[in-house]
Protein backbone atom coordinates (compact mmCIF):
# COMPACT_ATOMS: atom_id res chain seq x y z
CA UNK A 1 0.00 0.00 0.00
CA UNK A 2 0.76 3.54 -0.60
CA UNK A 3 3.89 4.37 1.61
CA UNK A 4 2.81 8.40 1.16
CA UNK A 5 -0.53 8.04 3.33
CA UNK A 6 -1.36 10.37 5.82
CA UNK A 7 -0.87 8.77 9.70
CA UNK A 8 -3.74 7.70 11.15
CA UNK A 9 -3.24 8.84 14.72
CA UNK A 10 -5.31 6.72 18.09
CA UNK A 11 -6.94 10.02 19.49
CA UNK A 12 -7.07 13.28 17.85
CA UNK A 13 -8.82 16.40 19.98
CA UNK A 14 -11.63 17.80 18.10
CA UNK A 15 -12.22 21.44 18.39
CA UNK A 16 -15.40 22.85 17.53
CA UNK A 17 -14.62 26.62 16.78
CA UNK A 18 -16.15 28.51 19.94
CA UNK A 19 -13.30 27.50 22.15
CA UNK A 20 -11.18 30.56 21.81
CA UNK A 21 -14.24 32.98 22.05
CA UNK A 22 -15.89 31.43 24.84
CA UNK A 23 -11.97 31.66 26.63
CA UNK A 24 -11.79 35.12 25.49
CA UNK A 25 -15.11 36.40 26.49
CA UNK A 26 -14.09 34.16 29.73
CA UNK A 27 -11.09 36.29 30.19
CA UNK A 28 -12.78 40.27 29.54
CA UNK A 29 -15.48 39.42 31.77
CA UNK A 30 -12.72 40.13 34.44
CA UNK A 31 -14.09 37.02 36.13
CA UNK A 32 -10.93 34.15 35.43
CA UNK A 33 -11.07 32.17 38.94
CA UNK A 34 -13.98 29.63 39.51
CA UNK A 35 -17.43 29.05 39.84
CA UNK A 36 -17.94 32.10 37.54
CA UNK A 37 -20.50 32.05 34.42
CA UNK A 38 -19.00 29.33 32.65
CA UNK A 39 -18.75 27.03 35.60
CA UNK A 40 -22.51 27.86 35.82
CA UNK A 41 -23.52 27.19 32.65
CA UNK A 42 -21.70 24.36 31.69
CA UNK A 43 -22.91 22.89 35.24
CA UNK A 44 -26.59 23.65 34.37
CA UNK A 45 -25.89 21.84 30.91
CA UNK A 46 -24.79 18.65 32.59
CA UNK A 47 -27.21 18.89 34.65
CA UNK A 48 -30.44 18.57 32.45
CA UNK A 49 -28.54 16.93 29.76
CA UNK A 50 -27.95 13.86 32.14
CA UNK A 51 -31.32 14.87 35.18
CA UNK A 52 -28.40 14.82 37.77
CA UNK A 53 -29.34 16.85 40.76
CA UNK A 54 -26.09 18.44 40.89
CA UNK A 55 -23.28 18.82 38.91
CA UNK A 56 -19.91 20.71 39.94
CA UNK A 57 -17.17 20.92 37.82
CA UNK A 58 -13.80 20.18 38.93
CA UNK A 59 -10.34 20.42 37.28
CA UNK A 60 -10.09 16.44 36.24
CA UNK A 61 -11.72 13.01 37.36
CA UNK A 62 -8.99 12.56 39.39
CA UNK A 63 -10.16 15.75 41.61
CA UNK A 64 -13.74 14.85 41.14
CA UNK A 65 -12.46 10.89 42.76
CA UNK A 66 -10.42 12.49 45.70
CA UNK A 67 -13.56 15.04 46.23
CA UNK A 68 -15.85 11.25 46.62
CA UNK A 69 -13.54 9.79 48.74
CA UNK A 70 -13.73 12.95 51.34
CA UNK A 71 -17.19 13.04 50.71
CA UNK A 72 -18.08 9.23 51.77
CA UNK A 73 -15.71 9.83 54.62
CA UNK A 74 -13.22 7.07 53.56
CA UNK A 75 -10.91 6.31 56.56
CA UNK A 76 -8.27 4.66 57.42
CA UNK A 77 -9.00 0.20 57.81
CA UNK A 78 -12.14 1.10 55.53
CA UNK A 79 -12.05 -1.31 52.48
CA UNK A 80 -13.34 -0.44 48.85
CA UNK A 81 -14.13 -2.84 46.43
CA UNK A 82 -13.25 -1.79 42.55
CA UNK A 83 -12.32 -3.48 39.27
CA UNK A 84 -8.81 -4.19 38.71
CA UNK A 85 -9.14 -3.12 35.01
CA UNK A 86 -8.57 0.84 35.52
CA UNK A 87 -7.49 3.65 35.75
CA UNK A 88 -5.50 4.17 38.67
CA UNK A 89 -7.15 7.30 39.61
CA UNK A 90 -10.05 5.46 40.18
CA UNK A 91 -8.85 3.73 43.72
CA UNK A 92 -5.76 6.14 44.14
CA UNK A 93 -8.24 8.44 45.66
CA UNK A 94 -9.28 6.15 48.21
CA UNK A 95 -5.81 5.27 49.05
CA UNK A 96 -5.22 8.61 49.78
CA UNK A 97 -7.90 8.38 52.58
CA UNK A 98 -6.42 5.21 53.89
CA UNK A 99 -8.59 2.83 52.61
CA UNK A 100 -7.22 -0.60 51.60
CA UNK A 101 -8.71 -1.83 47.99
CA UNK A 102 -9.79 -4.85 47.46
CA UNK A 103 -9.85 -5.93 43.77
CA UNK A 104 -12.81 -7.58 41.89
CA UNK A 105 -12.06 -9.38 38.69
CA UNK A 106 -13.72 -8.66 35.47
CA UNK A 107 -16.69 -10.03 33.28
CA UNK A 108 -15.50 -12.79 31.20
CA UNK A 109 -17.52 -10.74 27.89
CA UNK A 110 -16.61 -7.43 29.18
CA UNK A 111 -13.72 -5.19 30.87
CA UNK A 112 -16.67 -3.91 33.11
CA UNK A 113 -16.49 -5.19 37.07
CA UNK A 114 -18.22 -8.59 37.40
CA UNK A 115 -21.45 -8.19 39.81
CA UNK A 116 -21.32 -11.71 40.51
CA UNK A 117 -18.23 -11.86 42.21
CA UNK A 118 -18.65 -8.42 44.21
CA UNK A 119 -20.56 -9.96 47.07
CA UNK A 120 -18.10 -12.72 48.69
CA UNK A 121 -16.01 -9.64 48.87
CA UNK A 122 -17.84 -7.40 51.46
CA UNK A 123 -16.74 -7.61 54.93
CA UNK A 124 -17.30 -5.68 57.54
CA UNK A 125 -14.88 -3.39 56.76
CA UNK A 126 -16.10 -2.19 53.18
CA UNK A 127 -17.68 0.86 52.49
CA UNK A 128 -18.03 1.21 49.15
CA UNK A 129 -18.10 -0.26 45.84
CA UNK A 130 -16.41 1.36 42.70
CA UNK A 131 -17.35 0.57 38.93
CA UNK A 132 -16.02 1.53 36.05
CA UNK A 133 -18.35 2.08 32.77
CA UNK A 134 -15.30 0.79 30.39
CA UNK A 135 -15.70 2.59 26.81
CA UNK A 136 -18.93 4.12 28.03
CA UNK A 137 -20.86 0.67 28.56
CA UNK A 138 -23.17 0.39 31.47
CA UNK A 139 -21.86 -2.14 34.15
CA UNK A 140 -24.89 -4.04 35.48
CA UNK A 141 -26.32 -1.40 38.12
CA UNK A 142 -29.58 -3.20 38.91
CA UNK A 143 -27.52 -6.13 40.70
CA UNK A 144 -24.88 -3.51 41.73
CA UNK A 145 -27.06 -1.06 43.53
CA UNK A 146 -28.75 -4.04 44.67
CA UNK A 147 -25.82 -5.47 46.58
CA UNK A 148 -25.06 -2.36 47.71
CA UNK A 149 -28.23 -1.68 49.24
CA UNK A 150 -28.46 -4.61 51.27
CA UNK A 151 -25.24 -4.41 52.90
CA UNK A 152 -25.55 -0.37 53.38
CA UNK A 153 -22.33 0.85 50.98
CA UNK A 154 -22.13 3.43 48.82
CA UNK A 155 -21.41 3.28 44.98
CA UNK A 156 -18.94 5.59 43.24
CA UNK A 157 -19.82 5.56 39.33
CA UNK A 158 -16.50 6.31 36.94
CA UNK A 159 -18.21 7.43 34.63
CA UNK A 160 -14.76 8.78 32.77
CA UNK A 161 -15.41 6.89 29.55
CA UNK A 162 -19.54 7.21 29.91
CA UNK A 163 -20.97 11.16 29.30
CA UNK A 164 -24.56 10.54 27.79
CA UNK A 165 -24.40 7.19 28.23
CA UNK A 166 -27.58 5.21 29.53
CA UNK A 167 -28.94 2.25 31.21
CA UNK A 168 -32.02 0.76 30.98
CA UNK A 169 -33.83 3.98 29.21
CA UNK A 170 -32.88 7.10 30.35
CA UNK A 171 -30.76 6.27 33.45
CA UNK A 172 -27.99 8.72 32.87
CA UNK A 173 -24.55 7.04 33.73
CA UNK A 174 -23.14 8.89 36.74
CA UNK A 175 -26.67 9.64 38.34
CA UNK A 176 -27.15 6.04 39.35
CA UNK A 177 -24.59 5.40 42.50
CA UNK A 178 -24.10 7.74 44.87
CA UNK A 179 -22.05 9.93 43.58
CA UNK A 180 -20.79 9.78 40.12
CA UNK A 181 -16.98 11.21 37.97
CA UNK A 182 -16.69 12.42 34.47
CA UNK A 183 -13.50 13.32 32.42
CA UNK A 184 -12.99 15.97 30.11
CA UNK A 185 -9.36 15.09 29.46
CA UNK A 186 -8.41 15.66 25.55
CA UNK A 187 -8.76 11.45 25.06
CA UNK A 188 -12.72 11.70 26.18
CA UNK A 189 -15.69 12.50 24.17
CA UNK A 190 -15.97 15.87 25.39
CA UNK A 191 -13.13 17.07 26.00
CA UNK A 192 -11.62 20.97 28.43
CA UNK A 193 -7.77 19.95 27.82
CA UNK A 194 -7.98 18.88 31.77
CA UNK A 195 -10.87 18.66 33.20
CA UNK A 196 -13.91 16.65 34.89
CA UNK A 197 -17.56 17.05 36.99
CA UNK A 198 -18.68 15.21 40.13
CA UNK A 199 -22.61 14.55 40.15
CA UNK A 200 -23.90 14.58 43.39
CA UNK A 201 -26.74 11.69 43.65
CA UNK A 202 -28.11 12.03 47.66
CA UNK A 203 -29.33 15.55 47.71
CA UNK A 204 -28.42 14.96 51.98
CA UNK A 205 -24.59 15.06 50.63
CA UNK A 206 -24.96 18.61 48.13
CA UNK A 207 -24.26 20.96 50.89
CA UNK A 208 -21.08 19.37 52.17
CA UNK A 209 -19.73 18.35 48.58
CA UNK A 210 -19.79 22.37 47.82
CA UNK A 211 -17.74 23.20 51.24
CA UNK A 212 -14.95 20.29 50.30
CA UNK A 213 -14.89 21.92 46.78
CA UNK A 214 -14.09 25.25 47.94
CA UNK A 215 -11.03 24.74 49.96
CA UNK A 216 -13.18 23.17 52.89
CA UNK A 217 -14.80 26.61 53.45
CA UNK A 218 -18.83 28.06 53.59
CA UNK A 219 -18.06 30.21 50.41
CA UNK A 220 -21.15 29.14 48.40
CA UNK A 221 -23.12 29.16 51.53
CA UNK A 222 -21.57 32.60 51.72
CA UNK A 223 -22.32 34.13 48.59
CA UNK A 224 -25.94 32.91 48.55
CA UNK A 225 -26.47 34.95 51.39
CA UNK A 226 -27.19 31.43 53.69
CA UNK A 227 -23.91 32.40 56.25
CA UNK A 228 -22.69 35.83 57.49
CA UNK A 229 -19.47 34.83 57.55
CA UNK A 230 -17.12 32.83 54.66
CA UNK A 231 -15.02 30.93 57.35
CA UNK A 232 -13.31 27.16 57.32
CA UNK A 233 -15.74 24.49 58.11
CA UNK A 234 -14.29 21.03 57.28
CA UNK A 235 -11.89 19.52 55.56
CA UNK A 236 -11.69 20.24 51.21
CA UNK A 237 -9.09 21.13 48.29
CA UNK A 238 -9.20 23.54 45.51
CA UNK A 239 -11.81 21.09 43.24
CA UNK A 240 -13.21 23.82 40.97
CA UNK A 241 -11.37 24.60 37.33
CA UNK A 242 -10.76 28.04 36.26
CA UNK A 243 -13.43 29.92 34.14
CA UNK A 244 -10.73 29.65 31.38
CA UNK A 245 -11.40 25.64 31.77
CA UNK A 246 -15.27 26.12 31.47
CA UNK A 247 -15.43 28.39 29.15
CA UNK A 248 -13.67 25.77 26.59
CA UNK A 249 -16.18 23.08 28.13
CA UNK A 250 -18.98 25.14 27.35
CA UNK A 251 -18.16 25.09 23.65
CA UNK A 252 -17.91 21.02 23.61
CA UNK A 253 -21.21 21.04 25.85
CA UNK A 254 -22.82 22.86 23.63
CA UNK A 255 -22.02 20.62 20.80
CA UNK A 256 -21.95 17.41 22.48
CA UNK A 257 -24.88 16.43 20.32
CA UNK A 258 -22.92 16.74 16.95
CA UNK A 259 -19.83 15.07 18.68
CA UNK A 260 -21.51 11.95 19.92
CA UNK A 261 -23.27 11.11 16.50
CA UNK A 262 -20.52 11.64 14.82
CA UNK A 263 -18.33 9.33 17.00
CA UNK A 264 -21.15 6.74 16.45
CA UNK A 265 -21.35 7.07 12.69
CA UNK A 266 -17.24 6.07 12.99
CA UNK A 267 -17.31 3.29 15.69
CA UNK A 268 -20.40 1.86 13.77
CA UNK A 269 -18.46 0.95 10.66
CA UNK A 270 -16.04 -0.60 12.65
CA UNK A 271 -18.42 -3.95 13.67
CA UNK A 272 -20.03 -4.05 10.26
CA UNK A 273 -16.63 -4.64 8.59
CA UNK A 274 -14.73 -7.02 11.45
CA UNK A 275 -18.09 -8.55 12.11
CA UNK A 276 -16.49 -11.50 9.41
CA UNK A 277 -13.18 -11.95 11.29
CA UNK A 278 -14.61 -12.16 14.89
CA UNK A 279 -16.78 -15.05 13.29
CA UNK A 280 -13.74 -16.59 12.14
CA UNK A 281 -12.62 -16.66 15.87
CA UNK A 282 -9.44 -14.37 15.03
CA UNK A 283 -10.71 -12.07 17.58
CA UNK A 284 -14.14 -10.31 19.70
CA UNK A 285 -15.46 -7.18 19.10
CA UNK A 286 -17.72 -5.76 21.61
CA UNK A 287 -21.15 -6.43 22.57
CA UNK A 288 -23.24 -3.70 23.85
CA UNK A 289 -25.82 -5.66 26.20
CA UNK A 290 -29.59 -4.82 25.93
CA UNK A 291 -29.49 -2.49 28.79
CA UNK A 292 -26.52 -0.47 27.69
CA UNK A 293 -26.50 2.69 25.12
CA UNK A 294 -23.44 3.17 23.21
CA UNK A 295 -21.69 6.52 23.45
CA UNK A 296 -18.92 5.19 21.13
CA UNK A 297 -16.15 6.45 23.54
CA UNK A 298 -13.83 4.11 21.92
CA UNK A 299 -13.62 0.85 19.88
CA UNK A 300 -11.70 -2.27 20.65
CA UNK A 301 -10.44 -5.74 19.67
CA UNK A 302 -10.10 -8.63 22.01
CA UNK A 303 -6.91 -10.76 20.82
CA UNK A 304 -6.27 -14.30 20.74
CA UNK A 305 -2.86 -13.75 22.52
CA UNK A 306 -0.59 -11.22 24.04
CA UNK A 307 1.81 -11.76 21.02
CA UNK A 308 -1.18 -11.83 18.27
CA UNK A 309 -1.65 -8.53 19.97
CA UNK A 310 1.72 -7.14 19.43
CA UNK A 311 1.85 -8.57 15.89
CA UNK A 312 -1.24 -6.68 15.01
CA UNK A 313 -0.11 -3.57 16.49
CA UNK A 314 3.22 -4.05 14.51
CA UNK A 315 1.56 -4.50 11.48
CA UNK A 316 -0.96 -1.36 11.76
CA UNK A 317 1.82 0.58 12.86
CA UNK A 318 3.90 0.02 9.76
CA UNK A 319 0.77 0.71 7.45
CA UNK A 320 0.75 4.67 9.82
CA UNK A 321 -2.40 3.36 12.25
CA UNK A 322 -1.59 3.67 15.43
CA UNK A 323 -3.33 1.04 17.41
CA UNK A 324 -3.20 1.23 21.60
CA UNK A 325 -3.76 -1.55 24.57
CA UNK A 326 -5.00 -0.34 27.78
CA UNK A 327 -4.71 -0.52 31.37
CA UNK A 328 -2.34 -2.38 33.23
CA UNK A 329 -4.45 -4.61 35.88
CA UNK A 330 -4.01 -2.56 39.28
CA UNK A 331 -3.72 -5.87 41.30
CA UNK A 332 -0.04 -6.53 39.23
CA UNK A 333 0.90 -3.12 39.63
CA UNK A 334 3.96 -2.34 41.51
CA UNK A 335 2.58 -0.23 44.42
CA UNK A 336 0.00 -2.84 44.75
CA UNK A 337 2.03 -5.63 45.52
CA UNK A 338 4.49 -3.84 47.72
CA UNK A 339 1.56 -3.78 50.17
CA UNK A 340 -0.81 -6.65 49.23
CA UNK A 341 -0.23 -10.75 48.39
CA UNK A 342 -0.46 -11.32 44.70
CA UNK A 343 -4.18 -12.08 43.84
CA UNK A 344 -4.98 -13.98 40.24
CA UNK A 345 -8.05 -12.32 38.25
CA UNK A 346 -7.92 -13.95 35.18
CA UNK A 347 -10.42 -11.74 33.17
CA UNK A 348 -8.75 -8.29 33.81
CA UNK A 349 -5.19 -10.05 33.21
CA UNK A 350 -6.72 -10.81 29.66
CA UNK A 351 -7.97 -7.57 29.24
CA UNK A 352 -5.11 -6.11 29.65
CA UNK A 353 -2.90 -8.78 27.90
CA UNK A 354 -5.19 -8.44 24.79
CA UNK A 355 -7.33 -6.04 24.18
CA UNK A 356 -6.11 -3.72 21.24
CA UNK A 357 -8.30 0.30 20.86
CA UNK A 358 -8.36 0.83 17.69
CA UNK A 359 -8.27 5.01 16.58
CA UNK A 360 -11.64 6.45 17.17
CA UNK A 361 -12.21 10.50 16.90
CA UNK A 362 -14.68 13.16 15.18
CA UNK A 363 -12.45 14.02 12.52
CA UNK A 364 -11.73 10.11 11.40
CA UNK A 365 -13.80 9.42 7.85
CA UNK A 366 -15.21 6.26 6.98
CA UNK A 367 -12.50 6.30 4.15
CA UNK A 368 -9.78 5.47 7.55
CA UNK A 369 -11.93 3.16 9.18
CA UNK A 370 -11.83 0.99 5.92
CA UNK A 371 -8.08 1.19 5.56
CA UNK A 372 -7.82 0.32 9.14
CA UNK A 373 -10.09 -2.56 8.89
CA UNK A 374 -8.51 -3.77 5.52
CA UNK A 375 -4.82 -3.74 7.53
CA UNK A 376 -6.34 -5.74 10.36
CA UNK A 377 -7.68 -8.61 7.72
CA UNK A 378 -4.66 -8.41 5.85
CA UNK A 379 -2.79 -9.51 9.16
CA UNK A 380 -5.02 -12.48 9.76
CA UNK A 381 -5.43 -13.47 6.48
CA UNK A 382 -1.91 -13.27 5.17
CA UNK A 383 -0.16 -14.34 8.43
C1 LIG B 1 -9.45 9.27 32.12
C2 LIG B 1 -9.88 8.47 33.29
C3 LIG B 1 -9.79 8.94 34.61
C4 LIG B 1 -9.05 10.20 34.97
O1 LIG B 1 -9.54 11.31 34.34
P1 LIG B 1 -8.73 12.69 34.48
O2 LIG B 1 -9.77 13.68 34.07
O3 LIG B 1 -7.59 12.60 33.52
O4 LIG B 1 -8.31 12.84 35.87
C5 LIG B 1 -10.32 8.20 35.64
N1 LIG B 1 -10.92 7.02 35.40
C6 LIG B 1 -11.01 6.52 34.15
C7 LIG B 1 -11.71 5.21 33.94
C8 LIG B 1 -10.47 7.21 33.07
O5 LIG B 1 -10.53 6.69 31.85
Amino acid sequence: MNAARRFIPFNKPFLTGKETEYIRMAVESGKISGNGDFTRRCQENLEARLHSGKILLTSSCTDALEMAAILLDIRPGDQVIAPSYTFVSSVNAFVLRGAEIVFADSRPDHPNIDETQIEKLITPKTRAIICVHYAGIACEMDAILGIANKHGLAVVEDAAHAIASFYRGDRALGTLGTIGVFSFHETKNIIAGEGGAISINKPELVRRAEIIWEKGTNRAAFFRGEADRYTWTDIGSSFLPSEITAAFLYAQLENAEQIQARRLQSWKKYPELLQPLAEKGFFSIPVIPGYATNNAHMFYLVCRSGEERAGLIAHLAAKQIHAVFHYQPLHRSPFYLKGNNPVSLPNAERFADCLLRLPLYYELELADVEYICEAVKEYYTQK
